[in-house]
């Protein structure tokens, strides 16, 4: 994949070369032939070297290229994108620079070395650099989508939740858009930030509003229902859950070892709420997480009783190793089962297909928010 996109971006350098050559050709026709010579060699020996697959001679010879004709801003830019493709990140800063630093470079391309110096930041992780660069682009042109989304992405990474937003409204006033989800899941991480700086009234105020006007937003459902267990108000929890369970139902088994967590509240209301939530649908995926739940919080005896309170019978093969590997007998079986469990990803991105252990609301891979959810077994299987 990296190879495919090194190739990609070498390929596109050829072009930018081949083209500045040729253009040059074309409006200076009075340049002398030798100063062409010069150029066209190394050029064709750095495209040879590319359909050999050797791009670290193809990069060497683009470079001579550059060196020769040093006005060929364009070619230094491509070449300082290859350097960073390549993971070389030290050098593509250097050329970016460097660029930066000739009085003579057009306004246009001063921009995109702006640009690709804080792109270089990024990628080599210098993110308060990048920050900083891409600061100094938005400056110039405070429109600059590709800048205010990079950034966006750096304070979402740094979990830096109001600073996102700010940014993501300023998105949306550029784009003419409204990204009603992606604010939703924003402010639900800022308020989820309050409540572990025990500011619990923050929290609630924020999230009851999210929970108003994005109902779409699991992630809110979720963590209103936490908070009204907290404040020990199992009645508004109830309600929260029940909004989750009809907004995004594969969600709920998140909530139950939360329920757990609150013994009162489970026993009072949260134990009918799963038993009627498990006669709706008899969800496989919400017994064995409240099965497990159970076993976490109160043992291996209680979450046989759980089982048999619901007369669960595993019918796959998936929830027959969970539930050998939860209850079995310490014998290989178990152990086998056990290993298989500790193997399995659980979450899977609905936008990029990446696969994850642990639940998160944003991909890290393709940045969605809201995409991950639990894997189905048999998709799985
Ligand atoms: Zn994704």
């Amino acid at each position: 994949m990296t190879n495919a996109i090194l190739l990609a971006a070498i390929l596109a350098a050829c072009g930018v070369v081949i083209w500045v050559l040729w253009r040059q050709q074309d409006t200076q026709p009075s340049k002398p032939a030798e100063q062409e010579d010069a150029r066209i060699p190394p050029l064709l020996r750095g495209i040879n070297f590319l359909l050999s697959d050797e791009p670290d001679r193809a990069m060497k010879e683009l470079v001579h290229v550059a060196k020769l004709q040093t006005e060929t801003a364009e070619v230094y830019l491509a070449l300082g994108d290859m350097f960073r493709n390549k993971g070389e990140f030290g050098r593509a800063v250097r050329i970016h620079q460097n660029l930066l630093a000739r009085p003579d470079l057009p306004q246009h391309l001063h921009m995109q070395a702006q640009f690709a110096l804080a792109v270089d930041f990024q990628a080599g992780g210098l993110l308060g650099r990048a920050l900083q660069q891409y600061a100094r682009v938005l400056d110039r042109q405070p429109g600059h989508i590709a800048a205010l989304e990079a950034s966006l992405r750096i304070r979402e990474q740094s979990r830096e939740w109001e600073l996102a937003e700010e940014l993501l409204q300023r998105l949306d006033r550029v784009r003419g858009s409204n990204s009603a989800l992606h604010h939703a899941y924003l402010q639900t991480e800022m308020a989820r930030q309050k409540l572990s700086r025990k500011d619990e009234d923050g929290a609630l105020a924020i999230v009851q509003q999210v929970v108003e006007q994005a109902p779409g937003c699991a992630a809110a459902h979720l963590l209103l229902a936490e908070i009204d267990l907290k404040r020990g108000d199992v009645e508004s929890a109830v309600n929260s859950m029940r909004q989750l369970h009809a907004a995004a139902p594969y969600y709920l088994p998140l909530l139950i070892p939360v329920l757990l967590s609150h013994g009162e509240a489970y026993d009072s209301h949260g134990h009918a709420f799963l038993c009627q939530c498990w006669q709706e649908k008899h969800d496989e995926q919400l017994a064995i997480a409240w099965i497990r739940a159970v076993h976490t919080a109160r043992g291996a005896e209680e979450a046989r009783k759980t089982a048999r309170e619901i007369a669960f019978e595993p019918r796959s093969l998936p929830a027959c190793l969970h539930m050998t590997a939860m209850l079995g007998k310490e014998e290989p079986l178990t152990l086998a089962s056990r290993q298989w469990q500790s193997a399995q990803k659980n979450y899977a991105c609905s936008e990029c297909g990446a696969k994850f252990v642990d639940m998160r609301w944003q991909c890290p891979q393709c940045h969605e928010w809201g995409s991950i959810r639990p894997i189905k077994d048999k998709d799985s299987a």
